[in-house]
């Protein structure tokens, strides 16, 4: 009986060529097929390191359908890996039903570690970082942008969001809205890469540095957060989300003087904020 074949999950680089591993680089060489999102982008990372092996193009759209095939494949003996466009697979990326159907077939599922955007902004950020939650991409829809973050407000840890450049400024906005004007947050953007810059103030600042400088809205982002850190500051945070409910039944001012009422936030925060 053939014994099957192991998939690997092989990071790729954020930005910056030479951090792909010279084991992923070894893995990705001795493998059957690689899986990828997107076969021309990843094609052009594997032949700038002399890689030619087949791509099959697997992403949100078609996993589904296609996991039990490739499954099938390394059951049949052959090795596989998985990448991503950037970073590690399956972090906000595809992959998860792959890895969860080649794991219940009883394949070998094996990771090559490497880059991580979140990982790598957070070893930069100087925020508390021994626990943290990471978000992913917010919503795109504002109102459950916000009211994503009006559930996170009061959460303790470090909080990590991926953003793009089409809404950077915007979610600023939200997260300005949602934790305050002084809560500490850390901007990582365009990490590994030439234009490379980690911002680091109050939100206030932040949204202020984004604002007025175009260059600050372009590229990929990764926001993190300092979670909240007090009794006030979860206070706060349990007030404004109270007050952001009760805004869409009641005028502000009344909204304000009952979430106040029963969070016992300061009604000048969540009304004047
Ligand atoms: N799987 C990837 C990882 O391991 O980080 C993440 C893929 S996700 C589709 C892409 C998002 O990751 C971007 O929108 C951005 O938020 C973040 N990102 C990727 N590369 C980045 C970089 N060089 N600098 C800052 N953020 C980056």
């Amino acid at each position: 009986m053939t014994s099957p074949g192991t998939l690997h999950v092989v990071a790729t680089p954020i930005g910056n060529l030479a951090d792909l591993s010279s084991r992923a680089q070894e893995v990705l060489r001795g493998v059957d097929a690689i899986c990828a999102e997107d076969t021309r982008h990843s094609k052009q990372l594997l032949s700038h390191f002399g890689i030619e092996r087949p791509l099959v193009a697997l992403h949100d759209h078609n996993e589904e359908a296609l996991a039990q095939r490739i499954v099938g494949r390394l059951l049949a003996g052959e090795s596989l890996a998985l990448i991503s466009d950037a970073g590690t697979p399956l972090v906000s990326d595809p992959g998860f039903r792959l890895v969860r159907a080649a794991r219940e077939a009883g394949v070998r599922v094996s990771p090559v570690p490497g880059a991580c955007a979140a990982i790598a902004a957070l070893s930069v950020a100087g925020l508390p970082s021994d626990r943290f939650s990471f978000e992913g991409f917010l919503p795109a829809k504002a109102s459950a942008r916000r009211e994503r973050l009006s559930r996170l407000a009061g959460e303790p840890r470090t909080l990590v969001f991926y953003e793009s450049s089409h809404r950077i400024a915007e979610s600023l906005v939200d997260l300005r809205g949602a934790f305050g004007d002084e809560r500490h947050a850390v901007l990582a953007r365009e990490l590994t890469k030439l234009f490379e810059t980690v911002l680091d103030g109050t939100l206030a600042e932040l949204q202020a540095q984004v604002d007025a400088d175009p260059n600050q809205r372009r590229g990929e982002f990764v926001v993190m957060v300092q979670g909240a850190g007090d009794d006030a500051d979860a206070q706060l945070a349990e007030g404004r989300r109270v007050y952001a409910k009760l805004t869409d039944h009641l005028p502000p001012s009344t909204a304000a003087k009952l979430a106040a009422e029963i969070t016992g936030a300061s009604r000048k925060a969540l009304y004047g904020g």
